[in-house]
């Protein structure tokens, strides 16, 4: 098989590429650079791209899609793609209608992937980030379970073939898991990795439920945006990194892409620029020994990128716990 098409197995029996293309830029990036990168991904060989409402992309992402169809390049059935529900939405009544829309500004009879973006529920509405005078989020209170059952409700409708979730911390896996009726397993957990935070127990936990870790910021993310930390070490000008990179006549972004896939995570690359967009497709192209996989795992250091730190305060907030 062309090494282009690894592919890993879900616990519903769907194949999800184990590498992946990321979508999200800042606001002020144009919508139309997300077009022109999905479009080129396709062309080089991503056959998995990770998008979500909130990025409000969708309607761009969806075109390069069904453009790469249209074209011969690619079939539907070829392309593995996933949204994601936003926190305004997690109300069960909600979720249909959420996927729906995505649905339609993507022009996609349905998703391979629908996954809950992240456990904490914002006040439904229009703004995506609902705030009070004071400037503080608006919280909502949703049993995480009720919202999982709407989502199972949307595969057997079809307009998913998989769900999962994202940003869940064991416990919150843990609670679905234990539901009551449970009909499907989440297949994924989208969270934040890369060799300053390796979330090995996750993995572990994760693994031994037959759950598949999808990692998000695994370049270590560089993001000017909102929604990330600046104040954190820039992982790719680690100097660990940058020599396991030398020895193989490789960068270092490839070697944390090469990585995850060694260590059997499902791993997101976003880029918007056509040579680093080829370049993280050589991931293929070479293997991590066991001594470069130990020393990559010593670099573990419990650096966020991506800490929601607003959200704190939230019943569901992720990150408090250990793992
Ligand atoms: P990322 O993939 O860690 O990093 C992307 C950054 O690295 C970009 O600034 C990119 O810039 C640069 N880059 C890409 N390839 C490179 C290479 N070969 N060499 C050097 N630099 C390179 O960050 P991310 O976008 O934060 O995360 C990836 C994807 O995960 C997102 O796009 C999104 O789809 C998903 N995500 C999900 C969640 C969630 O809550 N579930 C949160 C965040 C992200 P250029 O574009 O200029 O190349």
């Amino acid at each position: 098989m062309d090494p282009k098409s690894q592919r890993v197995k879900l616990n519903d029996g769907h194949f999800i590429p184990v590498l992946g293309f990321g979508t999200y830029a800042p606001e002020e990036v144009p919508k139309s650079e997300a077009l022109e990168a999905t479009k080129f991904a396709i062309e080089i060989g991503f056959h998995h791209v990770d998008s979500a409402h909130l990025y409000q992309n969708e309607e761009q992402v969806g075109q390069a899609i069904r453009s790469k169809i249209a074209d011969g390049t690619v079939k539907r059935e070829d392309i593995f793609y996933t949204s994601k529900l936003w926190c305004t939405s997690l109300r069960p009544e909600l979720v249909q209608p959420a996927l729906e829309k995505s649905l339609k500004n993507l022009q996609l009879d349905y998703v391979d992937l629908y996954i809950i973006h992240s456990p904490v529920s914002l006040k439904p509405g229009n703004e995506f980030v609902p705030k009070d005078e004071s400037g503080k989020l608006i919280f909502d209170s949703v049993d995480l379970c009720h919202t999982w059952e709407a989502l199972e409700k949307c595969k057997d409708a079809g307009l998913a073939k998989s769900i999962g979730v994202s940003n869940f911390n064991h416990k919150q896996l843990e609670k679905i898991l234990n539901k009551p009726g449970l009909k499907y397993k989440p297949v994924c957990n989208q969270v934040e990795c890369h060799p300053y935070l390796n979330q090995s127990k996750l993995l572990e936990f994760c693994k031994s439920h037959d759950i598949v870790l999808v990692a998000y910021a695994a370049l270590g993310s560089q993001l000017l945006s909102e929604w990330v930390n600046s104040n954190n070490p820039v992982l790719l000008e680690d100097l660990v990194l940058s020599a396991i990179a030398k020895k193989h006549k490789q960068t270092p972004a490839l070697v944390a892409l090469r990585y995850q896939i060694q260590r059997g995570v499902v791993v997101l690359a976003k880029s918007f620029n056509k040579k680093r967009i080829k370049e993280n497709m050589q991931v293929f192209d070479f293997e991590l020994t066991p001594e470069d996989m130990k020393a990559i795992d010593g670099l573990n250091r419990n650096i966020r990128y991506y800490d929601f730190q607003q959200a704190i305060g939230h019943p569901d907030y992720p990150f408090s716990e250990e793992y």
